[in-house]
């Protein structure tokens, strides 16, 4: 296989033999960031149609082409596992979002709760965070990152079939998965540094699709508890095993 340094997601459909014109963004940091040149080798993935090698035919740094030579992996999209959580600071909510992509969940939903101090978010920097994180790890896989929900409208919503990984830090000890559910849709939410309120709680844990998990005996940052309960999830029900 073609040995490539560079992985860039791009929005086109990707098939052998086609041309494709670079945006000014892609072009830039390509040929002037990256310092490409004609002849050069890459991969390409747009999240659907699997990783592409391509070579570029034209370095033009206002706009580029590539051809797409041939397949190098077919698509493999993670389990279908959401990451729910309350933003918190910028630099923090950027590291969940990246992280989120990295170990693979499928979608990434801010929420608004009682305690969260977030009112909006940049839902475009986000999602450039999850396609930057998607490129640099090697997954052929976009996880969408939503736009900022309320809790309560989204758990009166709630999808049939899905089950929710609550994640609560006033719980003392793990409750175990259910482990026939591998294969199943789930959700993992991540409550605010407030934590969540107690009439979220009461609600929370009456809910038929919710399992209360415990994080440990320490409480977590909700970036420390977002990695570590991605990773939880992963290794019982993901695949990782
Ligand atoms: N202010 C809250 C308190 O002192 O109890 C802590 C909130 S914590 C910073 C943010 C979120 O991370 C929690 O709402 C929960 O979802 C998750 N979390 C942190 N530590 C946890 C633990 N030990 N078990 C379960 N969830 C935890």
């Amino acid at each position: 296989m073609t040995n490539v340094k560079i992985r860039l997601y791009v929005e086109q459909a990707l098939g052998a033999g086609q041309r494709l014109t670079l945006t000014k963004p892609q072009s830039h940091y390509l040929f002037g960031v990256m310092r490409q040149t004609e002849g050069a080798h890459l991969a390409l993935f747009n999240g659907v149609d699997g990783e592409w090698l391509a070579q570029v035919v034209n370095a033009n740094k206002r706009g580029g082409e590539l051809d797409v030579v041939e397949l190098r992996r077919p698509q493999a999209d993670p389990p279908d596992l959401w990451l729910v959580f309350a933003p918190i600071k910028k630099a923090r909510t950027d590291f969940i979002v990246e992280k989120a992509a990295e170990m693979g969940a499928r979608r990434i939903i801010p929420v608004q709760t009682e305690f969260t101090n977030a009112e909006r978010i940049r839902q475009d920097r986000l999602q450039a965070h999850a396609v930057e994180a998607a490129e640099q790890c090697g997954g052929t896989y976009v996880p969408e990152v939503a736009e900022l929900s309320k809790l309560n409208q989204m758990l009166d919503d709630w999808p049939e079939g899905r089950k929710l990984m609550f994640c609560d830090e006033s719980l003392e000890h793990g409750a175990p998965f259910d482990a026939d559910s591998k294969g199943a849709p789930w959700a993992i939410l991540i409550g605010p540094e407030g934590g969540f309120s107690a009439s979220e709680r009461a609600r929370l844990r009456a809910l038929p699709f919710a399992h209360p998990v415990s994080l440990g005996p320490r409480i977590l940052r909700a970036d420390t508890a977002a990695v570590a309960a991605l990773t939880m999830w992963q290794m019982q029900l993901g695949d990782w095993t």
